[in-house]
């Protein structure tokens, strides 16, 4: 009955688009001529002339859109795992389009600048409390990484870089069984979880190198519910991702380390891709089994799951080429 908003709108994947504001410094065209209801209307000025170039989600942010706004919308989505569903949410975009910033926030974090992370678990924490008389509820985390499709704890305190295995288990949920779980019951067990988790990302990582653009990183939100009256329980799982950056790297520029990554992440976002697209198309064959990603999120994808892809684009002209690439990938997934 709570949720009978998300239910209303068509299907159950869902595609949001937000535009990044300018950096302080930066003084670029925008290629985002203007933005009415769910329409983006792009600049693609050629040789020829001015251009124009629509598309349309279920959701457009503008650049003043705050943290605050962009969680309300994703609130119902986010509650209804307190009701036994599953959900996926994903940060879509090339390097540098405010993926994080959405999903975490900024490096100096505030409270009004948290992003969708913390507020989905501060929330699940306020409605767990006021269904408290009706409902008990345990909420545990896992936060891992794929990197060259490899899957790697972030919720380690030893340093240890263990390769973990994806198996689908539906008797506990848990599909990567060997990373840590940890319960969570407040929203400074949360912040401390998310630091460690930011932390061990970073390892390895130098300026240059920033390998957390080039890995996926996933946040589960494990959910089990018990009714009071009737003894019954029920489970459900969030998976809140940021994935690697999706820009189009040159191959004739990279070579080695750089080029398998590229490969990597160019494989496992077209399978995202191909997965959410066969969904969206009501597709009797989901090819799942083409990535770790997919494969990870698998029974959170299709079926009763509630997906939100959530593409994010940079407004520099420069960009342009990476935008109309990643505005393509989301329309044809939405
Ligand atoms: P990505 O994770 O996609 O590589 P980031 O989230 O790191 O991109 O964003 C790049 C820079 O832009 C960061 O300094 C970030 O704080 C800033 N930024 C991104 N989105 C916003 C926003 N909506 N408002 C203010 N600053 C933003
Ligand atoms: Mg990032």
């Amino acid at each position: 009955k709570l949720y009978n908003q998300v239910q209303d709108l068509k299907g159950s994947i869902r595609v949001y688009c937000r535009v990044r504001p300018f950096l302080s410094g930066s003084s670029y065209l925008s290629t985002v001529d203007h933005i009415e209801e769910g329409n983006i209307i792009i600049n693609t000025p050629s040789k020829y002339g001015k251009g124009r170039k629509s598309f349309t989600f279920n959701k457009v942010f503008g650049q003043s859109a705050t943290q605050a706004e962009v969680f309300s919308d994703m609130q119902p989505l986010i509650r209804s795992v307190l009701d036994g569903y599953n959900v996926c949410i994903f940060a879509y975009g090339q390097t540098g389009s405010g993926k994080t910033y959405t999903m975490t926030g900024p490096k100096d974090l505030t409270e009004k600048s948290q992003g969708v992370n913390y507020r989905a678990l501060g929330d699940l924490f306020l409605l767990a409390e006021q269904r408290k008389d009706t409902f008990r509820y345990d909420v545990a985390v896992q936060m891992i990484e794929i990197y060259n499709e490899q899957v790697r704890d972030l919720l380690v305190t030893d340093g240890s870089n263990k390769r973990l295995e994806i198996r689908n288990s539906s008797q506990t949920g848990l599909n990567v069984p060997d990373a840590n779980l940890m319960p969570v019951s407040s929203t400074s067990d949360v912040i401390d979880l998310m630091n460690l988790g930011q932390r061990n990302r970073a390892v390895g990582a130098t300026a240059l190198n920033d390998r957390s653009s080039r890995s996926h990183s996933c946040l589960t939100v494990h959910v089990q519910g018990r009714d009071l009256t009737s003894g019954t329980t029920l489970r459900g799982c969030m998976h809140l991702v940021d994935l690697a950056g999706s820009e189009r790297v040159d191959k004739s520029e990279v070579t080695g380390d750089r080029l398998k990554e590229a490969q990597h992440i160019n494989k496992s976002l077209s399978a995202l891709g191909d997965v959410i697209a066969s969904l969206a198309q009501k597709n009797p064959h989901v090819p799942y089994r083409n990535s770790k990603l997919t494969q990870l999120l698998q029974d959170s994808l299709g079926g009763q799951a509630k997906t939100l892809m959530f593409v994010h684009i940079s407004p520099e002209s420069d960009a342009l080429g990476e935008t109309i690439s990643t505005l393509k990938f989301a329309e044809r997934v939405a």
